[in-house]
């Protein structure tokens, strides 16, 4: 960890070294994200004393929220209402710059009634679209911040009853808003076959109330091995978790991050012990810009077509171009292209009129031409007979007249030019 700042808004800021994981994505959002860094926002949502905290610095290897070293059997402190606080905290690894912003929900079922509890959680998320929405229809959208929640790991009490009304009102109300991530808190308070029933239990509620929650997919691909890992992660799902900042020795004399308990160690990062490795793998390492995309193609849009419905708005093209800034772009390229072929076709239009004007005026006098050329040829030949004659009675009787003689070739001389064309 580097730096601390509080922003006095009830965030606090963080810096923060360290291996988490997130850098292994594929190579082409890789060299995007070493460029410009990417968000990734996460919220948890969970009654206090789950562990919340404890495995969210277990997951980033960083102290990025206080934990309260409370008895698991502590009463949780009756609270008026759900605050939402965050922390951010820009995460180097690799060259890769992660700002990851952690949402928390304090209050949350900590209530004495907690019917509606899922509601600030619910306006906060959908403050967060607007935002992002708003910035989206802005002339300049150079510089959005984007500050949608990516998913929600929501927090289970491990009761090994199934899930109880608050856990389904929630999820019922924001699993068409966000990815949601059951998790089953401190589950090393469970015993390993309680664990199994208690998950069965628990995806029987999710389906028999029709609640979508995340889960990788597996038909998508053709690789046999990314079919096998996501398989192996959807299989834990709802993860069964153990969170622990501290490490603890095992019998060998070797140092874990786990829990101590008088029968031995239940170790974090041991698969056989919970499900921890599968989320991080799932969270951070594998399906982070799926959650990323799912957020932004699936719901985010979602949510956007929903708000502009209930703005009275009728689906229709027409309408919607009017708000999809793309869509709008690409609208007026197409009807600017269509006004400048307009034009081209009248320009050429025009050119070819003007074009038959000038032939037409060009014909009219070539033919005023030829015709003035034919009545000066046929007044010269009268006058050349008239001559003729003339010489022929000169020649007879009378001497001839010369000067107009000359005058006559002239003339005769004269007849004989081609005729000159405009
Ligand atoms: P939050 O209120 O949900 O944020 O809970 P905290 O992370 O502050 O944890 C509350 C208490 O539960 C602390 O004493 C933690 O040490 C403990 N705790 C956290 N995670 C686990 C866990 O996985 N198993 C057990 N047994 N205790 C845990």
């Amino acid at each position: 960890m580097r730096s601390v700042q509080n922003q006095g808004n009830g965030a606090i800021k963080k810096k923060m070294n360290g291996y988490v994981g997130f850098s292994n994505f594929p190579n082409q959002e890789h060299r995007r994200s070493i460029k410009r860094g990417f968000n990734f926002t996460l919220m948890v949502v969970g009654e206090s004393g789950l562990g919340k905290s404890t495995l969210i610095n277990t997951l980033f290897e960083s102290k990025v929220y206080p934990t309260k070293d409370t008895d698991a059997s502590e009463v949780p402190a009756v609270r008026s209402g759900v605050e939402i606080t965050s922390v951010s905290a820009d995460i180097q690894e690799n060259g890769v710059r992660l700002r990851l912003s952690v949402v928390d929900t304090p209050g949350f079922g900590d209530s004495i009634n907690n019917d509606e509890a899922w509601r600030p959680i619910l306006e906060n998320i959908e403050s967060r679209f607007d935002a992002y929405l708003a910035q989206e229809n802005r002339v300049n959208r150079s510089k959005i911040v984007d500050n949608r929640v990516n998913a929600v790991l929501y927090f289970i009490r491990p009761s090994g009853h199934g899930l109880r009304a608050i856990d389904i009102e929630f999820m019922k109300h924001l699993h068409t808003r966000v990815n949601l991530i059951p998790v089953i808190a401190r589950s090393d308070t469970l015993a390993g076959r309680e664990v199994e029933t208690f998950k069965a239990r628990i995806m029987a509620d999710i389906n028999y109330h029709g609640i979508q929650i995340f889960k990788p997919v597996s038909d998508q691909f053709d690789d046999p091995e990314t079919v096998a890992d996501n398989k192996a992660i959807a299989s834990k799902v709802p993860f069964a978790v153990v969170g622990s900042e501290k490490l603890v020795e095992r019998a060998d004399g070797t140092k874990v991050r786990g829990r101590r308990y008088p029968w031995g160690v239940i170790e974090v990062e041991n698969e056989a012990h919970n499900d921890f490795v599968s989320l991080r793998q799932m969270l951070l390492r594998t399906h982070m810009e799926e959650l990323r995309d799912a957020t932004d193609v699936g719901l985010y849009e979602a949510y956007r077509t929903q708000k502009l419905l209930a703005l009275g708005h009728v689906q229709d093209n027409a309408v919607f171009r009017e708000f999809n800034p793309r869509q709008q772009l690409e609208e007026e390229e197409r009807l600017h292209g269509a006004k400048m072929g307009k034009l081209e076709a009248e320009m050429a239009a025009v050119f070819r009129q003007k074009v038959q004007e000038k032939e037409g005026k060009l014909k009219q006098s070539e033919e005023e031409l030829h015709s003035r050329h034919q009545q000066m040829k046929a007044v010269l030949e009268k006058q050349r007979m008239e001559l003729e004659d003339k010489r022929a009675r000169v020649g007879n009787n009378q001497p001839p007249n010369t000067s107009m003689d000359a005058a006559a070739a002239a003339v005769l001389a004269h007849a004989g030019e081609p005729v000159q064309r405009m």
